[in-house]
């Protein structure tokens, strides 16, 4: 720390003080609802999380009420939101929980099943006031800019990100940090002439997004480049079995391909149904019932 990185920490918590977004989920410090919401944000937008966020504490408002759930209920109430399997984290998360308590350290709820990284220093700086670094991809490509520093590798980063958190105010800090990732400091454009850490960003007005994503390795910059169809996508396909699962409580597999209404090629969804069941997310029963699992 030195005194351009404690400009930069008074800049950015001033700025989070009067421009931060007001979410449902920053204004708890239940390390269980934090739990929910940062499990739903992994892949899902703020916009489409809220509604559900809520409507999943009214059904389930503690870990052990999750606990004692059943798969099927959960992924009943999951749906729609994408990617399964992380409803069937969650409750293995809440099941150890229940059993144990909640561990009062980032390496201890990082040991949970089913909890990363990020999830864990998340819940760790929300909900218990650590000193954590919550490193998401907003994060890692707003502190490169502020450096300058891009391609530093993920121990760099993670070394840099922690080093920043002010002791006082981990929370603010992390929400800030995503605040202005996902609002002002984009991946495909930096405001940076109304961007409230310019004063001491070393990237202020230089920033080149395609340059970056070029260093970064990542597709999607070339003039031919197209983005694939949601629903020419395994997660689609999946999505829709569970959906159908969701509806019909169990289907003979004969009769699955049916039970899509879209018109699905039937080794897609032979091929989607395989993934399902090899994750743990459908069960299959001797005579080829499919169900979610009980
Ligand atoms: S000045 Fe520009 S590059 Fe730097 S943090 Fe702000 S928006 Fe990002």
């Amino acid at each position: 720390m030195d005194e351009r990185d404690g400009q930069l920490q008074a800049a950015l918590l001033e700025w989070y003080a009067a421009e931060g977004r007001d979410l449902a989920w920053r204004r708890t410090r239940d390390p269980y609802a934090v739990l929910v919401s940062e499990i739903m944000l992994q892949q899902t937008q703020v916009s489409r999380v809220e509604p559900r966020f809520e409507a999943w504490l009214r059904r389930w408002p503690t870990v052990d009420a999750l606990a004692e759930a059943s798969p099927a209920d959960l992924l009943g109430e999951w749906s729609g939101l994408g990617y399964n399997s992380r409803a069937l984290r969650l409750h293995a998360a809440a099941r150890e929980i229940a059993a144990h308590g909640w561990p009062d350290t980032e390496a201890g709820l990082r040991a949970l099943p089913g909890i990363g990284d990020y999830t864990a220093a998340a819940v760790a700086a929300f909900a218990f006031g650590l000193q954590a670094a919550a490193v998401d991809t907003n994060q890692v490509r707003v502190l490169d800019r502020w450096d300058a520093a891009l391609g530093r590798s993920p121990r760099e980063v993670r070394r840099r990100a922690l080093e920043l958190v002010p002791p006082e105010a981990p929370d603010a800090w992390n929400h800030a940090l995503m605040d202005l990732g996902a609002t002002i400091c984009q991946a495909r454009a930096a405001a940076c002439d109304r961007c409230p850490m310019a004063t001491w960003c070393l990237s202020a007005g230089l920033v080149d997004p395609q340059a970056e994503r070029a260093m970064r390795g990542k597709p999607g910059g070339g003039a031919g480049a197209r983005p694939q169809r949601f629903e020419d996508t395994q997660r689609y396909v999946r999505g829709r079995i569970v959906a159908a699962l969701v509806e019909r409580g169990s289907v003979e597999r004969d009769a699955l391909v049916d039970a899509i209404p879209d018109g699905i090629e039937p080794a897609r969804v032979a091929s989607a149904l395989t993934s399902l069941v090899a994750d743990g997310l459908v069960d299959q029963g001797p005579e080829g019932l499919l169900s979610l699992p009980r």
